[in-house]
């Protein structure tokens, strides 16, 4: 309570909550080997029949496959020109040892849909199938980049049993201590001990507690030995095992192509470096030192950690890093979902994506991430309409509202050109960061790109977009909810106001369609806030409210194949829109519910990815300013 009321260090009580447990649940008593630990086998059965059942034994409707014995070779890709020209990748096939996964075509009789494909076959061979598929990427320099494993040691020793325990009965007991040091250049890093303690018969020799618990499979012997004989010694296991942090220059996972040097299905090796650097010794000095201190402190036992040899590199069979996530696509191989920064329906899905990896066994993190990116990729229902779940849902992550709202004037730039930081996804589609722009590849629904900075009350956005096609749709949404708070099967309709649905987490679209689909109406077009009632209408919406005098609509064609300015107001309960200099619509919202700033739940900027995938869309400078 002490350190939650001081906490050492900023980010301290998230980090607890963050930390990944060592052990799940098992269904073997302590000391007893769960025959499940190293097979995921029956999961998978399991899944797959689930799977079938759920198919109504329909083969193209099953959401999960098992393909066994089916080694995959390379993926075969395609370019998507963005908005600006430039390109992004896209797999469009899969090359196996049991032939070749055309899946260029459209899914579900859907050209819109885009197959998605999610590596997950370990950090090394999940970089060796990336760096031989998609090598050509701009930054393919950080594929393979930042391998990492843990640094282990182990330290075993016997003390006697404190005299007057009576016991009667062998256990075995584990105890995890979670520990954060500094480096002497002030870098942060982590380590924890794993200390297992198992009851012996004097003189029965020691170093077999850390076996019992992780390693052995229990006989008959075993168990005698545990029921009949009176315990006289505790076996002791001191476990330390830390992080490695990243050494880009000597830890990567490479594919060299000369001298040639291929597998037998004709695709060239990896090549794995990884070497303790300085800092990997004085992570171990101090966990030596820690290991010493426990010994000496809980069981009254001289040990010299040191004298000890450390476990191998790579003996831990953690290794991680190599399809590293982050904001900057210069820096880092994914974004925060995992997709490659310059391939749109590529994802890595296992410990590769981990950027450091802490000291905690990468699979539980693994397990986490892999969680947020099947949401991410098949959301609930997967459907256009989205019916509200119904469950309660608590947001992944909910911005908060600044302590003091910003002074007038502030500018809040949102997106500066060089980092994805404060963007996420939600929906469907992508949006990538290339030539200083957001840009999006569109799917078969709804996707919005949003910024996770809370909107002040009063603000002008200020923003750049570029299209391709002058029938392009896609557009700017203001004044919206968390999408990730509303229980939406497909989150981003939250964003959009939908007749009998709450209006509360629905803000406005500014649109971008220069036809004004379905019907050329001008409140369909350019420059309007899109679909509401203004004065003059031949057809209002009678399920929204009715116009307020004043307002107008004057919508433009935006430029194509250039860049186009839009300066978005809100002031109060008015949105004025400006295009390229051009006043081209104010709208006065009479909604009480409905694009209603709170001082208690933030609203956001979000752009759209429209549900046509010939629709890429680029913005760039955006920015608010404090009104
Ligand atoms: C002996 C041992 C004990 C461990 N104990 C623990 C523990 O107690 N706790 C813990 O958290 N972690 C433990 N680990 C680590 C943990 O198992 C790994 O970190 C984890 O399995 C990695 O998951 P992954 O999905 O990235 O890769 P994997 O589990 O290795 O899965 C990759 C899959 O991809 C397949 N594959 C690879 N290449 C291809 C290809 N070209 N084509 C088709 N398929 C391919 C592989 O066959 C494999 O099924 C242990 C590991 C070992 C080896």
């Amino acid at each position: 309570m002490a350190r939650l009321a001081n906490p050492p260090y900023p980010g301290f009580r998230d980090s607890l909550k963050l930390d990944a447990p060592l052990a799940v649940q098992i269904q073997t008593r302590p000391g007893f080997f769960p025959f499940s630990k190293f097979s995921s086998v029956p999961l998978a059965i399991t899944a797959a029949r689930q799977a079938e059942s759920d198919s109504g034994g329909n083969d193209a409707f099953k959401r999960l496959m098992i393909v066994p014995n089916c080694h995959v070779k390379q993926l075969r890709i395609r370019n998507y020109t963005l908005a600006t020209g430039a390109n992004v990748q896209e797999v469009d096939g899969i090359d196996t040892g049991d032939g070749f996964v055309d899946s260029s075509g459209s899914v579900a009789g859907n050209a819109n849909r885009r197959p998605v494909v999610v590596l997950a076959m370990g950090a090394i061979e999940s970089a060796r199938l990336a760096l031989v598929s998609v090598g050509g990427v701009p930054n393919a320099n950080q594929i393979g980049a930042n391998l990492m494993v843990h640094l282990r040691k182990n330290v075993s020793f016997t003390a006697p049993l404190p005299s007057g325990l009576a016991l009667s009965g062998q256990e075995l007991s584990a105890l995890l201590v979670r520990c954060r040091a500094s480096l002497p250049n002030g870098t942060p890093f982590h380590f924890h001990c794993q200390i297992t303690a198992s009851a012996l018969p004097t003189g029965s020799g020691g170093g077999r507690s850390d076996a019992l618990l992780f390693q052995s499979v229990p006989d008959l012997d075993d168990v005698r030995l545990f029921s009949e004989t009176a315990p006289g010694e505790v076996d002791v296991s001191i476990r330390a095992v830390g992080e490695m942090l990243p050494n880009l220059q000597n830890n990567a996972v490479t594919v060299p192509l000369q001298p040639a040097d291929n597998d037998e299905f004709g695709i060239p090796r990896a090549s794995v470096s990884v070497v303790r650097s300085a800092t990997d010794l004085q992570v171990m000095n101090v966990m030596n030192t820690v290991i010493d201190a426990v010994a000496q402190q809980v069981f009254g036992k001289q040990v010299i950690a040191a004298n000890s040899p450390p476990d191998g590199l790579g003996t831990t069979y953690h290794e991680s890093g190599t399809l590293r996530i982050g904001d900057d696509p210069t820096r880092s191989v994914a974004n925060a979902d995992g997709r490659f920064h310059y391939v749109t329906n590529l994802y890595a899905g296992d410990a590769s994506v981990l950027p450091t990896c802490g000291s905690a066994n990468p699979v539980m993190n693994g397990i986490a991430l892999r969680r947020r990116l099947a949401k991410r990729l098949v959301p609930e229902g997967d459907g256009i309409g989205n019916p509200q779940s119904g469950r309660p849902i608590r947001p992944f992550y909910q911005p908060p509202m600044p302590a003091q709202p910003p002074a007038q004037g502030t500018v809040i730039p949102l997106f500066n050109g060089q980092t994805l930081g404060n963007w996420r996804m939600a929906g469907r589609g992508t949006f990538h960061l290339i030539d200083g722009a957001l840009q999006s590849v569109p799917s078969f629904d709804l996707g919005l790109f949003w910024c996770t900075i809370p909107l002040p009350q009063n603000f002008r956005l200020e923003l750049e977009f570029f299209t391709r096609l002058f029938q392009t749709n896609s557009g700017v949404f203001i004044r919206f909810k968390n999408p990730e708070s509303t229980g939406y099967y497909n989150p981003a309709w939250s964003a959009v106001f939908i007749p009998a649905m709450s209006a509360a987490p629905a803000g406005f679209e500014i649109q971008i369609d220069n036809t004004g689909a379905p019907d050329g109406a001008a409140k369909h077009r350019t420059g309007a806030v899109y679909a509401v009632n203004y004065p003059g209408d031949p057809n209002p919406d009678p399920a929204i409210p009715p116009a307020t005098p004043g307002d107008f609509v004057n919508p433009q064609n935006a430029q194509v194949l250039a860049w186009n300015q839009y300066r978005i107001e809100v002031q109060g309960d008015v949105i004025t829109v400006n295009l390229n200099g051009v006043d081209t619509c104010r709208y006065t919202n009479p909604d009480p519910n409905r694009g209603r700033f709170s001082l208690t739940e933030p609203t956001f900027v979000g752009l759209q990815a429209y549900s046509n995938y010939t629709y890429t869309t680029a913005f760039r400078n955006i920015r608010i300013t404090v009104l």
